[in-house]
């Protein structure tokens, strides 16, 4: 009988497939493909926006200021890069960092969706408006969703969806970055959850009316 395909192969596997993408326009402005870093068999994804300078030079999500606030937020939660997974919702930098186009989501969102079908995590951080409303499906911002999580279905797994503000949000305003350490605070006790079984889940309620934001409606990160 054929050897299971261990996780890490088939990922890397999957990495190589995709770094010479032309599905949207993006691959012709673009140094490399930045397909994602970490644990392949991490509990924990976190699900950025799209790949910025840095990143697009060295090919590697999140290594940036707004990385390095990641790292700092992973840390205080006893995690390290290693420990989790990390990707973004686009493979690819946008010229001048602008955000990401809907063209160049559905071009792109195959991709992610079978990382995760991949990786299998428990918790899928994800951080900011694009990875949200993408990986909920939902139309509700950041703002009124963040700390909250939510059960989904996602490539045939049962995924605990737990959105957070993108921490380049929280590089400059004092009062986010409170918010986010809070929201980071919880991902201990919602790793250690059982996963509810797909059979068992019944559609997300919708959220609550959140109380009026303490800060506006997540803008430009970069
Ligand atoms: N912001 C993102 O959303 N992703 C990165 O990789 C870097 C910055």
């Amino acid at each position: 009988m054929a050897m299971p395909v261990p996780a890490f192969d088939d990922l890397a596997a999957f990495a190589e497939s995709v770094s010479g993408c032309t599905r949207c326009a993006l691959s012709q402005g673009r140094t490399q493909v930045v397909f994602g870093v970490g644990n392949a068999h991490a509990d924990l994804m976190f699900v950025g926006e799209a790949p910025g300078f840095h990143e697009d030079k060295q090919g590697i999500p999140f290594v940036g200021a707004a990385g390095q606030l990641l790292s700092k937020l992973l840390a205080g939660i006893g995690l390290s890069r290693d420990d989790v997974y990390i990707a973004n919702v686009l493979k690819c930098r946008p010229p001048g960092n602008r955000d990401p186009l809907p063209e160049e989501i559905a071009a792109c969102e195959g991709h992610l969706f079978r990382q995760l079908e991949l990786i299998r995590p428990k918790v899928v951080a994800t951080l900011g408006n694009f990875a949200t409303k993408l990986l909920s499906g939902r139309p509700y911002g950041i703002t009124r969703v963040h700390g909250r999580e939510q059960v989904h279905v996602i490539g045939g797994q049962s995924v605990l969806l737990y959105p957070i503000f993108h921490p380049a949000a929280a590089l400059y305003t004092p009062r986010m970055l409170q918010v986010l350490e809070a929201d980071f605070a919880r991902i201990p006790e919602l790793l250690d959850r059982e996963p509810q079984a797909p059979t068992a889940l019944q559609a997300v309620a919708e959220p609550e009316p959140a109380p009026a934001p303490v800060e506006p409606e997540q803008l430009g990160l970069f």
